[in-house]
């Protein structure tokens, strides 16, 4: 199975599938040939040829195709000493590949730092030929510029660093801010979902380092075997240990997995099923009427069928949750209802298993397909990340019902001086009301509990009078 549209790829495997005797004869630098055969497994499976990725594999390929002279010379302690370090630079780049390429294409470009990480790679495997070309006596090559040239840089990293440069010139800033990384996403036409938001809040260092724990742990187990068995075992291992992740899409209840996703892989109703009336009240046909990518997360980018009965099954129930605060305006003549609220969420089912972390609930509008609305929500952990956004990003807003300056639900941030998330102000006014009705309910960041009385701030128009008796 050779990638023809990756050269670098093909190379490599000729090389590999040349050279694997060497690695036979001579155990020490087998790993170097085990290595190389898992980064093309991974370059293989990648889904798109990436300048970075391709780059390191020249390198590597271009410092093991002088390893033959090994058999021809007598091998000095130090030669042994370089192929060791050879063999540690190629499993950092490995480890790198892998963790790179788990990334989400989104993830993947904003982190304008993994092309550092690359490089410092790159320089690693840059000292290592050169020593080894030394120990091995090699003194010219045509293709020494391969050592000399700069990690390349291609159209998709250029886009994210114009992207960031418009927005400020902070990667952070725009790193942790879900709108700006939405409209990324949308403008580079990738899929953007919450594990976006979850990859560029982890640190790829993190993943890299498991990824060398777990190269150590195959090398060991295969230094002897797999060279004898022509590298095919750990291709098998490989495959076992990096298969992809399947997800369950929320929208359509089929399974996919990040590969076979795209910007219009999934398709489903707006509304849900209506089963008095035998039809979905969205389009009235059996058909699905929208397309879109696959989720594995609930969310409320856009109405799906789905959404609602999960979010009926927490509203319209006692149990499952406990309002802490609530604003709610009537317009008198449309009758139309604005309203927000802030609360917590005991379980997700009436009478359901409770919870088992401290979890805020917020609702803005009426949840149903045909308004906007905005139902979510947040535990601790989760709050913390949206502390980091806010406080760079400056974007207070959880979300509004609309535009409109006269009439409109809204719920926002509060933030302490220090950038603190401290409380929700929740906003709701009719075209009839003069006064929006606003009210705040302090919130304790770390425990995800409320931490005071609420305030109201506006007591807002005239909301619907009820009388005290009929
Ligand atoms: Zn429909
Ligand atoms: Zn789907």
């Amino acid at each position: 199975m050779v990638d023809n549209s990756n050269p670098s790829v093909s190379t490599a495997m000729q090389v590999v599938d040349s050279l694997s005797d060497i690695g036979r004869a001579m155990p020490f630098v087998a790993p170097a040939f085990i290595l190389l055969k898992i980064i093309i497994d991974i370059e293989q499976r990648a889904q798109e040829v990436d300048a970075k990725c391709s780059d390191l594999v020249e390198r590597i390929t271009f410092m093991i195709s002088h390893l033959p002279i090994l058999e021809k010379i007598e091998i000095m302690p130090s030669t042994r000493q370089v192929i060791e370090r050879m063999n540690e630079a190629i499993k950092s780049a490995a480890a790198l590949i892998a963790a790179y390429r788990k990334q989400s294409r989104v993830a993947r470009r904003l982190s304008i730092s993994n092309r550092e990480k690359f490089t410092q790679c790159a320089e690693a495997i840059n000292i290592c030929c050169h020593d080894l070309l030394m120990s091995l006596q090699i003194h010219q090559s045509t293709q020494l510029e391969i050592l000399t040239r700069d990690v390349p840089i291609d159209d998709d990293d250029k886009a994210a660093q114009t992207f960031v440069e418009e927005h400020g010139g902070s990667v952070d800033a725009v790193m942790y801010d879900r709108e700006l990384v939405k409209e990324f996403a949308q403008q580079q036409h990738l899929v953007m979902d919450d594990s976006v938001m979850e990859q560029l809040n982890q640190n790829i260092a993190d993943s890299v380092q498991q990824n060398q724990q777990r190269f150590e742990g195959i090398l060991q187990d295969n230094v002897k075997t797999a060279i004898a068995d022509s590298l095919k075992s750990i291709a098998a291992e490989m495959h076992a240990s990096e298969a992809e992740q399947r997800f369950k899409c929320v929208q359509c209840d089929k399974e996919f997995t990040n590969s076979s996703n795209g910007p219009k892989a999934c398709s489903y109703h707006r509304a849900e099923y209506d089963s008095w009336s035998r039809s979905f009240p969205c389009c009235s046909t059996s058909h699905p009427c929208q397309f879109a990518a696959h989720r594995s997360k609930h969310h409320c980018d856009y109405p799906y069928g789905n959404f609602f009965p999960r979010s009926r099954g927490v509203l319209n129930y006692t149990d499952t949750n406990e309002e802490w605060a609530s604003v709610e305006d009537t317009n008198l003549e449309t009758d139309e209802v604005q309203k927000a609220s802030v609360g917590q969420l005991y379980r997700w089912v009436s009478r359901g298993a409770r919870v088992e972390e401290n979890t805020l609930l917020i609702t803005i509008g009426r949840v149903w397909y045909k308004y906007p609305y905005y139902f979510s929500t947040f535990t601790a952990k989760e709050l913390e990340d949206i502390t980091k956004s806010v406080r760079l990003s400056r974007r207070t807003l959880i979300f509004r019902t609309s535009a409109d300056e006269n009439e409109y639900a809204l719920a926002e941030w509060i933030l302490s001086i220090s950038g603190k998330i401290t409380g929700v102000r929740l906003t709701a006014k009719a075209a009839t009301s003069p006064q929006p009705y606003v009210r705040v309910c302090p919130i304790d960041l770390a425990s995800c509990t409320r931490s005071g009385e609420i305030l109201t701030l506006s007591e807002g128009g005239m909301r619907s009078y009820t009388p005290a008796s009929p």
